[in-house]
């Protein structure tokens, strides 16, 4: 019986998903593993990517014409949903004046006044075109003020596919089980010292030994790429008070919390304040950006004012602004992140509910609109204990919730978003979907 259910909705599957599969054979001829980035392989769920025609509010629909309600939302840019109005009009706009100039455009200043604004802590900030560029950008900085060579980072935090930091990188690169590199010489990952996450004992320890290398300290003051793990408390204090007194730059990487958890950021949320912080996803709204800024002081080694080198042909992109402008002024809108944070709520507690009730051991994690349903028994708090998941249970779970209409990323170690364009019936459908499935884990 249970055999031939199997093979029920697997027939179901390869009829919905013909046209995707189809494209994907045809990708994977031109394109290694027929993607642009790992993360989008559905490898670790065993099953190939569904290939997107368009997507509109919380929804997106693939090339055969199904729908989903989608909480990946280009893996966090996308807080306001697809084709959110605004953030149209303002790229249409700018698109009829031209798409790049390799010159300074006034979309630039807006862009940097909005960031400079909503958090403090960065007095002047750099554009580049991704969230990896950004940490790279970040750390070479950090070294030529300091004039250190040593990084410290943490097991299972994310920073981009940079060369130094892609050690015990969480993410894709724990999904597809090499947590560092191949490609990455020795010689490169010397130089960083990487430590488990929400330890504050250890930084301590490296500090008293190797303080006066270590160029700086780099960290998601929310982790989001091992699923959720929120900061315990005192802990993201404790690494400004080590940095103070070690002369340690101490980084946050917000590329996915910034405007995500506040509009101001995890280092809003946490009134902690970093020396460098590192944007990228929402300030594109959905376009290539990213960015890095802090103190003028630091900001000012960065050439042409300084001498650490950094540059970009297509950085400040006039489109890549634009839509970062609108993203942020709707983001200033009265009670945006009230509504982000009830309708989040609504979701995981809803998650929370379906698994108690079907019995399967979940640990839930939720900052804001960022969320994860570890299928783990007991607390997740760093790497080690995310790594406890049941994976293959997380992958009959996401199958189930896509059969039903619901797009999650197709990995345990990811969050998953919620935007505004969640309205509270798809919520309730994804709760839904989400109680029925759970029942069928047992
Ligand atoms: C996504 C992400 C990056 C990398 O950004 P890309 O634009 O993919 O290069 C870096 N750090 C964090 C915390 C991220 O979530």
């Amino acid at each position: 019986m249970a055999k031939v259910s199997f093979f029920i909705i697997f027939a179901i599957i390869m009829v919905l998903n013909s046209k995707s599969k189809e494209a994907f054979e045809q990708a994977c001829k031109t394109i290694p593993g027929g993607v642009n980035s790992p993360v989008r392989a559905f490898g670790a769920v065993g099953n190939d990517p569904l290939f997107i025609e368009s997507g509109h509010g919380c929804h997106i629909t693939d090339i055969d014409g199904n729908k989903f309600i989608d909480y990946v939302c280009s893996w966090g840019p996308l807080i306001l949903g697809h084709l959110e109005e605004s953030v149209l009009e303002s790229i249409k706009l700018t698109l009829e004046k031209g798409t790049s100039f390799g010159a300074p455009t006034q979309l630039e200043i807006q862009l940097a006044e909005l960031v400079t604004d909503a958090v403090p802590s960065i007095e002047k900030v750099r554009m580049v075109n991704s969230g990896t560029e950004a940490t790279m950008s970040a750390i070479r900085l950090a070294r030529g003020y300091t004039g250190r060579d040593l990084v410290v980072k943490f097991d299972g935090c994310y920073h981009g596919h940079v060369d130094g930091l892609l050690v015990q990188a969480g993410s894709g690169a724990t999904t597809l089980g090499s947590p560092t590199s191949p490609g990455v010489p020795q010689d490169y990952i010397r130089n960083t010292l990487t430590i488990p996450y929400n330890d504050i004992d250890v930084v301590k320890e490296v500090c008293d030994k190797k303080g006066k290398e270590v160029a700086c300290i780099i960290l998601e003051p929310i982790a989001g790429n091992m699923g959720v793990i929120p900061p315990k408390k005192g802990y993201l204090e404790g690494l400004r008070e080590l940095a103070d007194s070690h002369g340690i730059v101490l980084i946050f990487d917000e590329v996915m919390t910034g405007f995500r958890v506040a509009y101001g950021g995890a280092q809003e949320l946490y009134n902690v304040t970093p020396d460098l912080t590192t944007l990228g996803k929402i300030i594109g709204g959905g376009l290539p950006v990213g960015a890095y800024g802090g103190k003028s002081q630091i900001m000012d080694f960065i050439s042409p004012n300084g001498s650490v080198y950094q540059a970009g042909t297509l950085s400040g992109n006039p489109l890549a602004m634009a839509s970062g402008i609108a993203t942020l002024k709707k983001l200033q809108e009265e009670g945006v992140y009230q509504r982000l944070e009830l309708s989040s709520e609504r979701l995981a507690e809803g998650f929370r509910k379906a698994a108690v009730d079907a019995g399967v051991p979940t640990y839930h994690a939720r900052v804001g609109s960022m969320l994860c349903t570890f299928f783990h028994d007991g607390e997740v708090v760093d790497y080690e204990s995310a790594k406890g998941c049941n994976t293959q249970r997380y992958a009959s779970y996401f199958h189930g919730m896509l059969e039903r209409g619901v797009y999650f990323a197709p990995s345990q170690f990811e969050a998953s978003f919620v935007s505004t364009a969640h309205g509270g019936e798809d919520i309730d459908a994804t709760i839904q979907a989400s109680s029925e499935v759970m029942k069928s884990l047992k």
